[in-house]
């Protein structure tokens, strides 16, 4: 039974729509084909003419449609072998300038990933309507070839052929996916010329491009001028704000969402949760989740992990847990989501039993699971246990370790005290050591008195981030231990020079659902005179329990007594004491700083969770650090 004969009988039987059935016929009918010479033929096009041709009498409009069919079932399921063979079939049968068979052949190529034929179908057509160029713009974006995507819109524009609104959206998200932002510049004046700049998807396009490069300022003119915005609209925005790190403004957005009465979806919500997490706004991030409750996006395992990640960030693991236990089908994202919450906490124990649980519930670990089960072994300096791991992610899971694995175990040794070990470890990495690495071995050299490692790693962080103070400051701290003076003035050179670009110091609180933030020295707070005063009590009580000011942690070249004034008004100090002030007796102060948490103010919240009997969580730039009864969670080590 010859090609035509197989499509005949398909068609007639019209089988090959139904579910299953198809597949069978599919499989004879692929079978049949690339055994022939036919598939041989296309991969070099030159030997097509030397097929036999049928007569035009043996196909008909059945046998086209069935074809079609077929090169869409090649698409939906990314079979390039099969899908070039019924080319061959299609050149036979003479439907080379078919216009629609051309689209649909496009199309097929471009969604196996095989742009170049998709390019050479394209180029060999006598006639291209709208669809044909939009198809083809499709494959170049969607293969990453923006481009050549934007050379073929410019093509269309010279050759008078009108384009749509998805011509253009369509070479955006190929911009926005590369953050090219010049040609994203150019569409936009081209939109503008005709017109569409204002059509909700073009606009849509352009403010997801704006928003990726960064240049939230344009996003949010372009969203402002939209006449008409959708779901997409709304969380494109939203997504922006979030990836640009402006959470509160991805709020606020998405309470005018609400507002206007928009039908949101996962998108939008998992955006805002997201917001919630970088606020660590942990009382919105619950009415998220009322709202998502109500809506029944709950059971969403997307919209799940979010929240989890979303609690376990605002330091909430209890709630993270609950969120876990209430869904029922779980999968690998859900699990790390909540491996990953209960690592961040160092609740290691805990780590290494869902790993165990997840195992047993038949799922395969993978790389992010094993990221955070070294990690929680190295918040306990379990090296044994951590090489343990290491070992069964590499030999048994076969898994690559990549630089977190690494990061993992050079901070395990580290914790542990094998600072040699740790350093062999670094030196013997097949690419560059980070910055979280050296930095481990900076902590270590620093607790076990190494200064001649501590040069090595702290140089080497100077390159890595010369605007880190802490480095300079740790560095400095060992030379002072040392009585190296000179070096120790060198520092301090090093350090002023590092002050120009650096971050300024920045913690927040949230209290009844208004998040309130602080600078060193905050003077600007409405409360600012209340805080200042019950700070100054605090203070009082401490120092009785034997805190002094730690002015070492600080190397401005100025006075004792300014010094200390400097650091009694960090910033996460004021944000904790506004958390005294305005929030119920028992409830746990949550403070989240944008950088480091100075030792100063480590020693600080130690002491004021014993005399206030309060826990206190500080999320800062690279870890919890969780106060409890006098104690932290990181075992004085971050
Ligand atoms: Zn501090
Ligand atoms: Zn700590």
């Amino acid at each position: 039974m010859g090609f035509l004969h197989v499509c005949h009988f398909a068609s007639n039987s019209g089988r090959y729509r139904e579910k299953g059935k198809g597949k069978r016929i599919f499989q004879f009918l692929s079978l049949r084909v690339c055994t022939t010479q036919f598939f041989a033929s296309l991969s070099s096009s030159s030997c097509i003419v030397e097929c036999e041709k049928p007569t035009t009498k043996d196909f008909n409009a059945t046998h086209v449609s069935f074809v079609h069919e077929i090169l869409k079932l090649c698409a939906k399921r990314k079979l390039l072998l099969q899908g070039k063979a019924c080319h061959a079939q299609i050149l036979l049968m003479g439907l080379k300038t078919d216009l629609l068979t051309s689209n649909i052949l496009i199309n097929m190529y471009s969604k196996c990933g095989s742009v170049d034929f998709a390019r050479q179908v394209f180029d060999e057509m006598p006639s291209r309507s709208l669809v044909s160029w939009n198809t083809m713009i499709g494959s170049l974006t969607q293969n990453g070839e923006e481009n050549e995507a934007l050379d073929l819109l410019l093509q269309m524009q010279r050759e008078g052929t009108p384009f749509s609104e998805f011509t253009i959206s369509s070479v955006l998200c190929a911009c926005a996916a590369k953050c090219a932002l010049s040609e994203c510049q150019l569409l936009h004046a081209f939109a503008i010329k005709a017109a569409m700049d204002l059509n909700v998807f073009v606009a849509t396009a352009l403010l997801d491009v704006y928003a990726k490069c960064g240049l939230m300022k344009d996003a949010v003119c372009v969203f402002e001028s939209m006449p008409d915005r959708s779901v997409v609209t709304w969380s494109s925005m939203a997504a922006g704000y979030v990836q640009n790190e402006m959470y509160e403004q991805a709020l606020a957005l998405f309470r005018k969402a609400w507002e206007t009465g928009l039908k949101h979806d996962q998108f939008l919500m998992s955006s805002v949760i997201c917001a919630c997490a970088g606020l660590a706004a942990m009382i919105e991030g619950k009415q998220m989740n009322a709202l998502l409750s109500k809506s029944g996006f709950c059971s969403n395992i997307f919209v799940a992990s979010s929240l989890i990640d979303m609690y376990a960030k605002c330091g909430g693991i209890e709630e993270s847990y609950k969120v876990f236990r209430d869904v029922e089908k779980r999968n690998v994202v859900l699990w790390n989501a909540m491996i990953s919450g209960l690592s961040r906490h160092a609740r290691s124990l805990e780590v290494m039993i869902l790993f165990e649980k997840m195992q047993q519930m038949g799922l395969s670990p993978n790389d992010v699971t094993f990221v955070s089960v070294l990690s929680a072994c190295g918040h306990m300096g379990l090296v044994r246990k951590g090489q343990k791991y290491f070992d069964l992610m590499t030999k048994e899971h076969h898994l690559a370790p990549n630089v977190f694995h690494y990061s993992c175990m050079v901070d395990t040794l580290s914790r542990a005290g094998q600072i040699f070990e740790a350093y062999d470890l670094i030196s013997k990495l097949p690419f560059n050591a980070s910055a979280s690495m050296w930095g481990s071995l900076l902590a270590s050299c620093r607790t076990h008195g190494n200064l001649e490692l501590a040069e090595v790693a702290a140089k080497k962080l100077f390159d890595i981030e010369p605007h880190n103070s802490g480095n300079y400051l740790l560095l400095s701290n060992m030379y002072a231990a040392n009585g190296k003076w000179d070096e120790v003035a060198k520092m301090r050179k090093l350090l002023k020079e590092s002050d120009v670009k650096k971050e300024r110091g920045k913690s927040w609180i949230e209290i009844k659902d208004k998040v309130h933030l602080f600078m060193v020295g905050e003077r600007n707070h409405p409360k600012i005179v209340e805080i200042y005063s019950k700070l100054n009590e605090v203070m009082d009580e401490l120092q009785k329990l034997g805190y002094k000011v730690e002015t070492q942690h600080d190397l401005h070249q100025v006075g004792e007594s300014i010094k200390q004034e400097l650091l009694r008004h960090h910033s996460e100090k004021l944000a904790f004491t506004m958390g005294l002030l305005f929030l119920p007796p028992n409830a746990p102060i949550r403070i989240m700083k944008n950088l480091r948490i100075c030792g100063d103010c480590h020693s600080f919240m130690k002491l004021a969770s014993k005399f206030f009997c309060r826990d206190v969580i500080v999320r800062d730039t690279n870890r919890f650090h969780h106060f409890k009864n006098g104690c932290c969670s990181c075992g004085d080590f971050w």
